[in-house]
């Protein structure tokens, strides 16, 4: 009755911890549920941890004298963790967060791996359980260090994709040996046969070839590509932490883990189709080689505007359809954004907001930001949504954003985002364009939508440029009264 209380309790804790993930994913769903789903989804993972020490009371009687210092090393790797993790979520910006998101992601491969390891060593025997454990290893430690190499790139400590001539085969043999090493060890574990080396020996080599790989597979991926392979390193160390949940039987393991894995596959998809690339083509084919881009010469010029000029112009508007990018997450403009469009909203203009899929450094970002500054849910548009009312719209004000609304994605074939949609500000009668000068966008090429007839600049940072526009609105109106 002793052993089986803890393990009932552990199960029952696990079956909680795994109802309030799905709950709080649910609730994610939505940027108006999404805090309280992240709160929920925590409080899973509190549970879960809590429910792990119980463990402590059933475990065989040799592995008692150690009870104590393992979970003294338990709390303190809590401490560590949870200290880092808090004093960095807190500090971090919100143009901070895929690198934090992929940081996070490689602790997830890492610790799957670290179970593999422990698993591994330990001694596993049956064949079911040592290809699962083999499986989460080399999944988890791809993840691990693809994903430290995508917060390099994404925090601008690795500048430029590296390649180098036979790059993809060189890639595929350092993939064909990771898998031999991993059934290397298989063979030997089943069929009992002298190993050439000793097992924790063939273990390192196993890791390291797959952290190389993992290396490998992502110092050659360009920019444009990147929210696309946080994504699959997402699903990655989903796919791992459930296969050693499987490893270790504990269910609440193996839940959250498949459903992080489910929930990265699907963002995949869903951004694989925002930047028109087949699942395929990104995983097998060309996986993030972006195509060496001729930027093709630009008719027209650059015509800057004041930004007082502008906000009169939307003043009298009917309608005004705004795209918000990354720039206005640097520039944190989003409190005077919402401030503006109040004003013209006051002043019978239609305001709506067009949010392409990958806006901003990370999937959501812009409905966070938008959120976080009260803008109602009901304002904002997705891409297949609003588009069709760019052509009717008095004006499209492009706020910090540049390779969303770039129509050479509709028109040059040799363009690194060729095919991928893209929002249809340049349709509106009137475009003003908000940024701080000549800079490129993430994708580094030059925007024709700029250099149009019904194209105007307003240049500045973004929050300088909405205290300005709301200043000049304000005044019209005290001139009027
Ligand atoms: P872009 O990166 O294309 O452009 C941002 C623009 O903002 C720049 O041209 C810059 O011009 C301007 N800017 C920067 N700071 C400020 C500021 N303080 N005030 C005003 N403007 C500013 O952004 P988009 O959102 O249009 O496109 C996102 C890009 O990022 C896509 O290529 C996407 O593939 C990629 N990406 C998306 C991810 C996601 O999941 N959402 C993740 C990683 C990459 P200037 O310097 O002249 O001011």
């Amino acid at each position: 009755m002793i052993s089986v209380l803890p393990e009932l309790v552990i199960v029952l804790a696990d079956l909680a911890a795994a109802f309030l993930l799905l709950f709080g994913l649910k609730r994610m769903s939505s940027p108006v549920t999404a805090p309280s789903g992240i709160a929920y989804a925590g409080i899973g993972m509190v549970v879960a941890v809590i429910a792990s020490f119980l463990y402590a009371l059933s475990v065989a009687p040799e592995a008692k004298p150690h009870l104590l210092m393992n979970a003294g090393l338990a709390v303190a790797a809590l401490a560590v963790g949870g200290g880092l993790a808090w004093r960095s979520g807190s500090k971090a910006p919100l143009t901070a967060m895929p690198q934090m998101v992929a940081l996070l992601n490689g602790a997830g491969g890492g610790a799957a791996a670290a179970i593999a390891a422990m698993v591994l060593l330990g001694g596993v025997s049956a064949p079911a359980a040592l290809v699962v454990t083999l499986a989460g290893a080399l999944i988890g430690s791809i993840s691990l260090s693809g994903s430290i190499i995508a917060w390099g790139k994404l925090d601008g400590l690795i500048k430029r994709p590296m390649r180098f001539p036979g790059q993809q085969i060189a890639n595929g043999l350092a993939f064909i040996l990771t898998l031999l090493s991993g059934g290397y060890i298989a063979f030997i574990v089943l069929s009992g046969a002298a190993p050439i080396l000793a097992m924790p020996t063939l273990i390192a080599v196993f890791f390291g070839l797959a952290l190389i790989f993992g290396v490998l597979m992502t110092l050659p991926i360009g920019g444009a590509d990147m929210p696309v392979v946080i994504s699959v390193y997402n699903a990655f160390t989903g796919l791992a932490v459930g296969l050693e949940g499987y490893s270790l039987q504990n269910p609440a393991l193996m839940i959250a883990g498949m459903v992080v894995g489910a929930a990265g596959l699907m963002l995949t998809l869903l951004m694989a189709k925002a930047m028109n690339r087949s699942i395929s083509n990104i995983l097998f084919t060309n996986f993030g080689v972006t195509k060496t881009h001729k930027q093709s010469k630009i008719e027209g010029e650059l015509k800057p505007t004041g930004a007082g000029d502008a906000a009169i112009f939307m003043r009298y508007a009917a309608e005004v359809i705004i795209v918000p990018g990354y720039g206005l997450a640097a520039a944190r403009g989003q409190q005077k954004l919402y401030e503006f469009v109040k004003l013209l909203q006051a002043a019978g203009v239609v305001v709506k907001f067009a949010i392409h899929p990958v806006a901003g450094r990370m999937p959501g970002q812009m409905d966070v930001l938008l959120a976080e500054a009260g803008v109602p849910y009901d304002l904002i548009f997705q891409l297949e949504d609003i588009n069709p009312e760019f052509e009717t719209a008095d004006v499209a004000l492009v706020i910090g954003a540049n390779d969303v609304v770039n129509p050479a994605a509709r028109t040059d074939k040799s363009s690194p985002i060729w095919g991928m949609p893209i929002l249809d500000a340049d349709k509106a009668k009137q475009v003003y364009v908000i940024k701080r000068g000549e800079g490129k966008g993430y994708a580094g090429i030059v925007n024709a939508l700029f250099y149009k007839d019904n194209c105007n600049m307003v240049y500045g940072d973004a929050q300088v440029v909405l205290t300005q526009m709301i200043e000049a609105v304000r005044g019209l109106s005290k001139t009027a009264a």
